[in-house]
């Protein structure tokens, strides 16, 4: 279980988890279809030195075990998140001065004479396979660390700001702006009219050509519910009865949280917008175009639709 804490407490026993990044993406090793968090300096039999060096500010991978003896991987953020089944847990930003040093990590280990199976991954591809609570927690880790790494200057009159530290946030000495880890708000909508549920091919995902339930961003002043309606009838020109709350996820792509409705059709023809959607209808149980993968909200709410029509094909 994970508890959030902007605070590293007394040391504690046990190794911290630590995540590290590189950009964006997660360093994990590859074992088989599964991805495991993985350690830049532990030695490659995977024997479990792990996390000696992070914390430090600066670390050369060659002074440190000497693995990578061509590569120079530095430490540039270190954050504590929390505590993840009562052990410490970190994230840690490298940088590599040579980006050569990077070709085994990228390669997912085949390539390179350490045979680590190391790679770096965006976090979204590891839906399905990593362990979940692990994967909320690399969430939370690429969300605080985007948020310091865009801090670091105040927004309004560009001081360099300060990490507090007494909670989650970062402030300007100078005009005193603070600065906390942002989350987004996005709906995201199952529009039902009796056995058929509204799908939309969003243009962005032109390649895959996957459809989806609805989803947008909530605007300022803006309530959920209205967000829902205002979304719908841009996208697809529907208008929508009654709406009722579903379920929420976190989706730290980068910062969003989604929060998921269903809803039945009230009037309209679908028309789409042309530009966010290219296509859309309604379909039912039995001829689903193709749909996002599990571990989405989205495929959660088609699931959902799928079950309650197979169970006695009543309204939900
Ligand atoms: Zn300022």
């Amino acid at each position: 279980m994970f508890r959030h804490a902007p605070i590293q407490p007394p040391p504690v026993g046990g190794a911290p988890t630590i995540f590290y990044f590189v950009d964006n993406r997660l360093l994990v090793r590859l074992v088989g279809e599964n991805a495991e968090l993985a350690d830049p300096w532990a030695p490659s039999n995977g024997s479990g030195v792990s996390g000696s060096t992070a914390g430090s500010t600066a670390t050369d991978s060659a002074a440190s075990g000497g693995r990578r003896g061509s590569g120079r991987i530095k430490v540039v953020r270190d954050l504590f998140l929390g505590m993840l089944d009562d052990k410490p847990c970190r994230v840690v930003e490298l940088r590599v001065a040579d980006e050569k040093s990077f070709e085994p990590w990228r390669s997912g280990g085949s390539a390179g004479t350490d045979g680590s199976g190391l790679s770096l991954m965006g976090i979204r591809s590891l839906l399905g396979r990593m362990d979940d609570e692990l994967l909320k927690v690399a969430g939370v880790a690429s969300q605080v660390l985007d948020w310091d790494r865009n801090h670091q200057f105040c927004g309004r009159c560009g001081t360099q700001t300060v990490r507090s530290e007494t909670e989650r946030s970062r402030s300007c000495p100078s005009c005193s702006l603070t600065a906390y880890p942002r989350i987004s708000p996005a709906m995201i909508v199952a529009v039902l009219k009796g056995d058929k549920i509204l799908l939309a091919h969003n243009r962005r995902h032109r390649a895959s050509h996957v459809f989806s339930v609805l989803a947008g961003f909530v605007e300022p002043g803006e309530s959920l519910e209205e967000c829902v309606r205002r979304e719908v009838m841009e996208e697809v020109s529907i208008k929508l009865g009654e709406i009722r709350y579903f379920a929420s996820q976190p989706w730290p792509f980068p910062d969003s949280l989604m929060i998921a409705f269903t809803a039945e059709y009230e009037s309209g023809d679908i028309s789409v917008d042309g530009k966010e959607i290219a296509e859309a209808d309604w379909f039912d149980k039995d001829h689903l175009p193709g749909i996002p993968p599990h571990g989405t909200v989205a495929r959660r709410l088609i699931d959902w639709f799928v079950q309650s029509r197979s169970a006695h094909g009543a309204s939900p």
